[in-house]
């Protein structure tokens, strides 16, 4: 089974706790089993800055299921957790999963593009992906240790 890695971010009520939450209700199913997840780091909101910060980390995971079927469950768990918030629908989020690579998989359709099209330009995002294995590779993009080093 390929190692896949997954993006956590949230910005709304208790994170680290909605986080926790994510991974429990991903791994409820049977077919997705969460490996090992990084530690959380806050970040500063990119583009919208009435947001609170994010607090964001990765999470590696082994699964049967194939990439589409698992962005389904992401987005699965993302409204299950956004259900219980209240507040503006369109406000800030209470949980974001992106799918970032798929074992060595690379992938361009209109609904999924692995690894995921804006990771190697965030900081936060590839820094605990290092930091869960400092010699991993970015499909097409080199090692995350040698993308980390060419950001300004
Ligand atoms: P966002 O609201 O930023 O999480 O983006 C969600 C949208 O991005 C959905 O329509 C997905 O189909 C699309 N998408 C494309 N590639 C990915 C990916 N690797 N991980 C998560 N969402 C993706």
């Amino acid at each position: 089974m390929p190692l896949v890695y997954i993006g956590l971010g949230s910005t709304l009520g208790d994170r680290e706790q909605t986080i926790g939450a994510a991974l429990e209700l991903l791994a409820q199913g049977g077919d997705i089993e969460v490996a090992t997840v990084s530690s959380l780091r806050e970040t500063d909101p990119v583009g919208y800055e009435q947001q609170p910060r994010f607090l964001n980390g990765v999470a590696a995971i082994r699964t049967e299921l194939e990439p589409r079927a698992l962005l389904a469950r992401l987005q699965e768990v993302e409204l299950e957790l956004g259900r219980e918030r209240s507040g503006p629908r369109f406000g800030p989020r209470t949980i974001d999963l992106d799918l970032l690579l798929y074992g060595d998989e690379q992938i361009d359709e209109p609904e999924l593009v692995v690894p995921h099209p804006r990771l190697t330009e965030r900081r936060f995002v590839l820094e605990p992906l290092a930091e869960l294995d400092s010699g991993l590779e970015v499909p097409g993009a080199g090692s995350v240790r040698a993308v980390l080093a060419g950001l300004q």
